[in-house]
């Protein structure tokens, strides 16, 4: 095994036995304790927000008024079984809770960046965060709210080292339409909810159709549907529906106004609205990374289009440019989680490329 592999791997070992889930605040602080001290030798800036900490690690003496790159990972897991926090190596494979989800590519940055930071001439952060699973909101966030800036951010969620310049963004709505109660037997009497808010699903799955296998479209997820009428003989006067709307950024401002058309009645509350998140495949910087992936793993680079967010949309929203790029590996949020670790290597390779060619 080469010593750079071992030296990544004894770092994420580390890691992945310190079991840092999401709601455990203690070992959240305990994993960024120990990060921290190992590099000692560099500018820490620890932040915290609702008792969750993150850190920004870099090597001028101030932060710089903005990074030329940040290396961002997130260092809480999803709960997992004890063993798990047991790591182990089989056949070529590193398996543990977060060996994929993302404590591998952590350890990765951080001898990547512990190697290079000093020598570049441009201001390079490692970033690394504790509520991602949450939604980030009290790290990357947080962050960029108390004025971190950058040209460029790689996360090192895994992708099997494709880049990922798309996801889609979230809006959950509660729909509610009033009716008139009236008895059963005489439907003209009263207004039937049910049968109002049947319209509006109706245009709405022509709209946007359910999709029986994966394309890049919009979708809808009809999640729960109810009136308080219990009864046979009695006309609903109301109805609620629970919609969950994962849109692609290319409707992004259509969307809400496209359904709120659809309905014949008025509604408000929207309950979840989380961005998408987009760059440019022709960013300098992306075409700079793709480059380096094609070169390290002699395959041109891929691009992907994800249906789930990670911490990369709050760079969409502060309009900085930022990408996924990460190992291989299996079993996200599962019981076998595994990382391949000839990938974790390419990564390292492909992002020394990447941070020296800049
Ligand atoms: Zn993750």
């Amino acid at each position: 095994m080469s010593s750079l592999k071992k030296q990544i791997l004894q770092l994420a070992t580390s890691l992945i036995k310190i079991s840092s889930e999401t709601n455990n605040a203690r070992l959240q602080q305990e994993i960024i304790n120990f990060i921290a001290d190992q590099l000692k030798s560099f500018t820490l800036e620890r932040f915290e927000k609702n008792s969750r900490p993150s850190l920004l690690v870099y090597s001028q003496k101030q932060r710089p008024k903005k990074f030329k790159v940040i290396l961002n990972a997130h260092l809480d897991v999803v709960p997992g079984h004890k063993n798990q926090y047991l790591p182990y190596v089989k056949a070529g494979r590193l398996y543990g809770r977060g060996a994929y989800d993302m404590k591998t590519a952590a350890a990765a940055e951080i001898v990547l960046f512990q190697k290079l930071a000093k020598k570049l001439n441009y201001p390079l952060a490692l970033q690394l965060v504790t509520d991602e699973e949450l939604g980030g909101f009290d790290g990357t966030k947080h962050q960029l709210q108390s004025g971190v800036k950058a040209e460029f951010v790689i996360v090192g969620e895994g992708t099997e080292l494709n880049i990922t310049t798309k996801a889609k963004g979230i809006y959950w709505l509660k729909i509610k339409v009033k009716g008139k109660p009236g008895h059963g037997a005489y439907p003209w009497r009263g207004e039937n909810a049910v049968w109002k808010m049947y319209r509006f699903l109706s245009l709405l799955k022509e709209k946007y159709p359910e999709l029986r296998e994966n394309k890049w479209q919009t979708t809808v997820n009809i999640a729960h549907m109810s009136t308080p009428n219990t009864t046979y003989n009695i006309i609903p006067d109301e109805c609620e529906v629970l919609l969950d709307i994962r849109y692609v950024p290319e409707d992004k401002d259509k969307v809400l106004k496209e359904i709120r058309d659809l309905a014949e009645f008025d509604f408000e509350e929207l309950w979840l609205n989380e961005s998408i998140h987009y760059v440019s495949k022709t960013n300098p910087y992306v075409k700079r990374l793709a480059y380096a992936v094609d070169l390290v793993t002699g395959q041109p680079s891929r691009f992907l289009k994800r249906e789930g967010a990670s911490d990369m949309r709050h760079y969409t929203d502060a309009k900085i440019a930022a990408v996924e790029f990460g190992p291989t590996g299996g079993g996200i949020h599962a019981a076998n989680e595994w990382v391949d670790l000839e990938s974790v290597i390419k990564f390292y390779k492909t992002l020394e490329r990447f941070l020296t060619s800049i």
